[in-house]
């Protein structure tokens, strides 16, 4: 029909006032997940938007993981996992980012990426770009090539598409908010 995939993902999106903290609006994708026509669309909305070659699409820990999955397979490549540091159980490389108050700190494996792989990285929703590049950090770190990121939701009035930019990684994301 005429309804646009955007139209239809932002139905499935659903929002939690107050959520984790008065004044955030929490963007939900969990009742996207839920629904599984919605998901696969959302799976090949992202894996469409890929033009070049990916070995390796880079999950950020945990709704990254969701979406990371299914579209590694689509796109015939690796998945590998950004996780909280302190969760991996091998060697790793960690990165810190701001948050609002304070900072956190995101690991991954030394070894899960040989240098010149072609790494997407993925995640539920851009904000302030802060996650992401703390990903591409890693990435690069290893010495992988960050070929973009892909979100399903954009909070574009937070700047991370243009942060993201800035630093040389190119972002689409399939739904956008103020
Ligand atoms: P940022 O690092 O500022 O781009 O924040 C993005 C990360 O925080 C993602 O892993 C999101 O899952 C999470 N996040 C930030 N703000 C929201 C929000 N309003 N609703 C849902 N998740 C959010």
């Amino acid at each position: 029909g005429v309804t646009s995939v955007a139209e239809r993902l932002a139905a499935l999106v659903r929002t939690i006032p107050d959520f984790p903290r008065p004044g955030i609006q929490f963007r939900d994708i969990t009742t996207l997940l839920l629904d599984p026509e919605g998901f696969q669309l959302a799976v090949d909305a992202l894996a469409d938007s890929v033009s070049g070659p990916v070995d390796l699409v880079a999950a950020i820990e945990a709704r990254g993981f969701a979406f990371g999955g299914p579209l590694a397979l689509r796109l015939g490549a690796g998945m590998l996992l950004i996780r909280k540091d302190g969760k991996l159980p091998g060697e790793t490389i960690a990165e810190d980012y701001a948050l609002e108050y304070g900072t956190d700190r995101l690991a991954m494996h030394v070894d899960a990426c040989a240098p010149g792989k072609r790494v997407l990285i993925v995640d539920d929703l851009l904000a302030t770009g802060g996650t992401a590049l703390a990903a591409a950090r890693l990435v690069e770190r290893a010495g992988g090539t960050v070929v973009g990121a892909r979100f399903i939701v954009d909070l574009i009035d937070l700047g991370g598409s243009d942060a993201l930019r800035a630093a040389g990684v190119d972002s689409v994301s399939l739904l956008t908010y103020e």
